[in-house]
Order: C-alpha cells, then structure tokens, then sequence
C-alpha cells in the first residue's frame, strides 16, 4: 500500500528505504545543519525535554531515533552509574555519528541499531522512552507508538518531541522558511538540497498535535500532555502507558 515521502507517494516498502538515503546523506553535517536550520533553537527544545524528562537516579531509559545521541547525552548524566540509557537508531551512519560524540564527551552507552517498529526488548523494560525528531520518518507510526508503548513499564513516559502545527499568524512565514531558506542552507552547507527539501515536506506532512495526541491514546497511552513549544513549530507529547 502507498504512503508518503514528504509529498511524494510512494510505495510503502521504499520509504524506509528512501528515509535511509536521506540520513545517510546527512549524517556528516547533521549536527552543524540543526544548529543553522532551527537557529539554535533545537538546543532549547531538547533542555525542555529533558527538564519535563525529570529522571532519576537509577532510571531506565530508551532512546529512539537517537541519531547523533543529544538527548541520549544528558539523560545519561541524570540516570547515573546505576541507571541505563540505551541509544539506537534505524541508521548506521547516524548511529556511529552519534557514538563518535558520546565517546568524545566521555559517555559511553550501549548503541544499538533496531527500527522503532520493532524493538528488540522485552515489554516492560524501561521508565522513559525518548523520540526526537524521529517518528516523521517512520512508515508505520501506529506500530512504532504500539512498539514504544510496549517496552515501557506501567506508569512509564513516552516523550515524542517532533514538529508539529504553528500558530496561524506564523503559518506564512514559516512556510516561506521552510520552503525557500531550508533547502537552500543544505545546498550550500551539505551540498544536498534534496534531502532538506524532504525535511521540509515531511513537517508538512506530519499529524498535528490533536491528531497525534489521538494517535497515541490508540498505541495504548492512556494520558496525553501536549507542550507546545515555539509557537507549535515544534510539539512535546507526553504520554504516560496506563
Ligand atoms: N533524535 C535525533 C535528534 O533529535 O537530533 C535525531 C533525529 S533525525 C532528524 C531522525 C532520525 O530518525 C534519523 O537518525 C533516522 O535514521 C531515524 N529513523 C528513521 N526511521 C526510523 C525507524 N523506523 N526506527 C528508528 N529510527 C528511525
């Protein structure tokens, strides 16, 4: 059956292969590419994650669609020798970005590559499940939520921090930004507009916060808090598994 890849239809079994093109490409500039597209910005909304997060000492935690590891990264200050983050990824590339940075800031995780629609761990293994910026991407979201909720213990949170629906007067210019500047930075940047062109389709393309709050209440959450942050260009999702 068909899906999307940003606004293109596609056959559902090329999207995941198509996403991979897309991370692959990217991997070597990601980190410098956030920084310049969300003018810093996603930095903050990364500390706000973290703060409503509000780990523990001892707290399992999973990491999806890791990446480049910045979430990853701090939990693993809060959860101590004592907890465990682990950090994982559908894509080598990003994956072993990710590790290289962890090692040089002196943090050493278990990293493991496994596709959020299928995570190999068993039900009721963590306190926290984290996906930023990573569940656009994915084929099956319905699964991936179902595969999140599975592994987190009763009374666990999901967080899904992921771009969502601006404010109205916003919707124009950001439009125009995202359009326009997006994949002229990764043109002249990554030498890869495409791939940003694709970023930018599939913001568009993404549930906004109703729907993806509805969204998670199927996979099994069975409450839902919605932050809005910067004027909805970008939403955190709480879901708590009942
Ligand atoms: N979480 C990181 C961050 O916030 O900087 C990385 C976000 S990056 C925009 C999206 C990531 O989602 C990519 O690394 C990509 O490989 C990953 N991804 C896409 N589909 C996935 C899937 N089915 N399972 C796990 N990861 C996936």
């Amino acid at each position: 059956s068909e899906t999307h890849f940003g606004f293109q239809k596609v056959d559902e079994t090329q999207k995941a292969r198509r996403v991979r093109g897309v991370f692959d490409s990217v991997a070597p500039k990601y980190d410098l590419m956030n920084d310049l597209m969300s003018l810093g910005l996603h930095r903050a909304w990364k500390a706000y994650t973290v703060a409503v997060a509000n780990l523990r000492a001892g707290d399992r935690v999973l990491d999806v669609a890791g990446g480049t590891g910045d979430l990853a990264r701090s939990f693993a200050k809060r959860v101590g020798s004592s907890g465990m983050v682990v950090h994982t990824d559908i894509n080598e590339a990003m994956l072993r970005q990710g590790r290289d940075r962890l090692i040089d800031a002196g943090v050493v995780l278990p990293t493991l590559i496994c596709d959020a629609e299928r995570l190999p761990f068993a039900n009721e293994t963590f306190d926290l499940v984290s996906v930023a910026f990573g569940l656009r991407n994915m084929t099956h979201k319905d699964s991936a939520l179902a595969s999140m909720n599975r592994v987190l213990k009763p009374g666990g949170r999901l967080l899904v921090l992921e771009f969502s629906k601006v404010a109205k007067p916003l919707e124009k210019a950001y439009d125009w930004y995202s359009f326009n500047v997006l994949p002229r930075i990764g043109q002249w940047v990554a030498r890869d507009g495409d791939s940003y062109r694709y970023l930018a389709e599939s913001i568009r393309m993404h549930p906004g916060q109703a729907e993806l709050k509805s969204m998670m209440k199927s996979a099994g959450f069975g409450h839902v808090d919605v932050h809005n942050l910067s004027a909805g260009v970008v939403a955190l999702h709480v879901g708590i598994k009942c």
